[in-house]
């Protein structure tokens, strides 16, 4: 601001000394006298200076005039600079004019006009860095694919478009099904710009589809290292990788690997379910039934699941009933008051026959939640009872129309799953999976127990399943 002032006020001191000294000059009644050669000159001072100025002008039209003539000397001798270059400012216009015109027709959908544009651009410019990008894109919203593909190919040859090229194939490829070669481009975008969010994020969806544990722990660690993703985020999504890795070396046949996954993925997240249970039988392979307990135990104080219930049954299989219920009521006692507590406590005194235990369990959980598999609970203490068949079918045909409960249901999708997985069967998704209520009018999935137990012929003879958990139980019966 400063500067500006000082600038303008120069300005107006020069402008003011050019005024006064024309003045004094006009006013002056000396004369100059200029001898030269035998010449001599007698003039007043203004003509002078007239005189000075037309000497100078002079000067520089024989200067440009000298210029004009050494460049078409060094034209007739072989350098084409000079002339070449008035012509090339003429063809760098023309060009940029069709480049600014490509780039407008692109923006408002005039995708046909674009590439005209872009090709006229290329013609007066050659630079096709830039005009193969117009018309790689102008061809993409044309859905003309062969010419995309063709033009994003020649992306590839340069450092600076080659990440684009390589995106813009990559997308084809995944929309032709060719997931492999996605994947494999969706690496090669990730090394030239491994910063690049969305390449991290097509990148880590891309091997959570294709299973690839390992390389999608690689890029959630990059995640974290270039701070796209929170610590903790990361620390959860990697136990899911982590999880999902220890799957895949357990259907490998690698118990023992896969054991040390799944306590590893246990370790990163302890309230995530699957992780849970796959490290307590972890555990238990290993003969540590009280580290098996120790974790069923912290993920049913963060959230009580029927998972961990029915590996607890896994886990102490061979105790007798009383140091089960003794067992689970010590594990539990955090979640003394939660609903899946208390089911699950009725469920194991209905196995060991106690049904006024269980019935006092769950009595004020019938009036507030009636959900399917508190009804069935219900019906085997009533049959457990010695209530006749026909006040067991009601009940059951109760618990038929009643809420399925909670399930393992996508955040981002609402695809209801019957097992946990890391990644959405609908959409995809990683981690998306959460263990909610859904409303009754979805509920298209009965509980299995009550399935199992409408197509058994067995039904009159009074052999009730209550729960797949608990199947086992009632049959040794
Ligand atoms: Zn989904």
């Amino acid at each position: 601001m400063l500067f500006y002032l000082i600038k303008i006020f120069g300005f107006f001191i020069i402008v003011a000394a050019i005024a006064i000294g024309v003045g004094e000059l006009f006013q002056s009644s000396g004369f100059i006298r200029l001898s030269m050669f035998n010449f001599e000159f007698t003039m007043s001072p203004m003509i002078a200076l007239l005189t000075f100025m037309a000497v100078l002008f002079v000067f520089w039209v024989l200067l440009k005039l000298f210029g004009f003539i050494n460049a078409i000397f060094s034209f007739v001798s072989g350098d084409e600079t000079a002339v070449s270059r008035f012509f090339y400012k003429n063809r760098e216009r023309k060009g940029f004019e069709a480049l600014a015109d490509g780039m407008v027709a692109l923006a408002s959908g005039e995708s046909k006009l674009a590439v005209t544009k872009a090709a006229r651009a290329e013609k007066y410019l050659k630079r096709p860095e830039l005009t193969n990008l117009i018309t790689a894109q102008a061809a993409e919203a044309l859905n003309d694919k062969p010419k995309a593909y063709e033009f994003y190919k020649k992306l590839l040859k340069d450092d600076r478009t080659r990440f684009v090229g390589v995106i813009g194939i990559m997308k084809q490829k995944l929309s032709e099904g060719d997931t492999d070669l996605a994947l494999k481009l969706a690496e090669r975008a990730f090394s030239l710009k491994p910063k690049h969010e969305k390449t991290q994020d097509f990148l880590l969806t891309l091997q959570a589809k294709k299973e690839d544990w390992s390389g999608a722990r690689k890029t959630l660690s990059a995640k974290l290292k270039y701070g796209t993703l929170p610590r903790d985020v990361h620390r959860r999504r990697d136990a899911v990788l982590a999880l999902s890795e220890a799957k895949s070396i357990l259907a490998e046949g690698k118990n023992i690997e896969a054991r040390e996954a799944a306590i590893e993925a246990n370790r990163l997240s302890p309230d995530l379910i699957p992780a849970a249970t796959m490290a307590a039988r972890s555990y238990m392979e290993g003969g540590k039934v009280k580290n098996a307990l120790r974790v069923i135990k912290k993920a049913w104080e963060v959230r009580p699941h029927p998972d961990l219930a029915t590996v607890f049954l896994e886990v102490t299989e061979k105790e007798d009933h009383i140091y089960r219920i003794k067992s689970f009521k010590s594990l539990s006692r955090v979640q003394v008051n939660h609903n899946e507590t208390k089911m699950f406590l009725a469920e194991l005194y209905v196995s060991s026959e106690d049904f006024d235990a269980a019935r006092l369990v769950i009595n004020d959980l019938v009036q507030s939640v009636p959900t399917a598999r508190l009804l069935t609970i219900r019906a085997a203490i009533s049959k457990g009872e010695g209530a006749d068949d026909e006040l067991v079918r009601g009940l059951l045909n109760e618990a038929l129309k009643a809420s399925r409960g909670s399930q393992w249901v996508c955040e981002n999708c609402s695809q209801v799953h019957v097992h946990w997985v890391s990644v959405c069967v609908n959409c995809f998704s990683l981690d998306t999976l959460s263990w909610q209520e859904m409303p009754t009018e979805n509920n298209f999935n009965l509980p299995e127990s009550v399935e199992l137990f409408l197509e058994s012929d067995d039904f009159d003879k009074g052999d009730i399943k209550i729960d797949v958990s608990l199947d086992q139980d009632l049959n040794k019966k």
